[in-house]
């Protein structure tokens, strides 16, 4: 296995954005949240699994799995939760492990939102934590998601507490200033992590 960074933050944090910028300089990236669509993708076995469960009203129009309605059912019961989480992680972890040892270039950037929570930094060489005030998470995310605030609280306070993530971070991009006003600042601080990860990944391999 390569140099990998992990990268996480709570549900709007901005990680997608900064994955983002990496991704830009060349950087490969693993994303958590693609690899979860892409292994409940129409016509695999994990989709059928998903409806026999909860029955066909949790399929859109056109066949594909309605995120948005899963996420809400789940949230509203702590049962089907577990059973999805059951049928999923594992399912998950091995195609990411699989996409993560695939990559050609000195290091690989691995988004995981629930990197702390699934105990996936053993995996990781370094962890790159994005950072914002809760209340801009909050802004953020139901400003994006259609403002559903009440389900946004309810994400925030499942996910690991900002102190701890911070505790286990080696490196912090925060994210609180405007990009429109801030996107030079960002990229300094990108360009200079990159760096940072070409001289650490190169040091691993001697
Ligand atoms: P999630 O865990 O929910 O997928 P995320 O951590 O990947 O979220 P993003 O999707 O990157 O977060 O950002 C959340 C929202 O906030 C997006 O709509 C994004 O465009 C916006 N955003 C991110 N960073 C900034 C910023 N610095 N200034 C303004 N808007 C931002």
């Amino acid at each position: 296995m390569g140099y990998i960074v992990g990268l996480t933050g709570g549900i709007g944090s901005g990680k997608s954005t900064v994955a983002a910028l990496f991704s830009q300089l060349g950087v490969p990236v693993v994303d958590a949240d693609i690899v979860a669509r892409e292994v409940v993708e129409v016509g695999s076995p994990l989709l059928a699994d998903i409806v026999d469960y909860f029955g066909e009203e949790i399929l859109l129009d056109n066949g594909a799995l309605n995120r948005s309605l899963l996420r809400e059912r789940i949230f509203a019961c702590e049962q089907d939760k577990h059973w999805l989480n059951q049928l999923l992680h594992p399912a998950i972890r091995q195609a990411m492990l699989a996409q993560l040892e695939q990559q050609q270039y000195p290091y690989v950037l691995w988004v995981v939102p629930l990197l702390i929570e699934n105990n996936l930094t053993g995996y990781c060489d370094r962890l790159l934590v994005v950072d914002v005030e809760p209340q801009t998470q909050l802004q953020r995310a139901s400003q994006r998601d259609n403002n559903d605030m009440a389900l946004i609280k309810n994400i925030m306070s499942s996910q690991v507490s900002r102190e701890a993530r911070l505790v286990q971070a080696d490196d912090v991009i925060f994210n609180e200033a405007n990009l429109s006003e801030n996107s030079e600042n960002m990229w300094q601080q990108v360009q200079q992590l990159h760096q940072l990860y070409l001289t650490l990944a190169k040091q691993k391999e001697e």
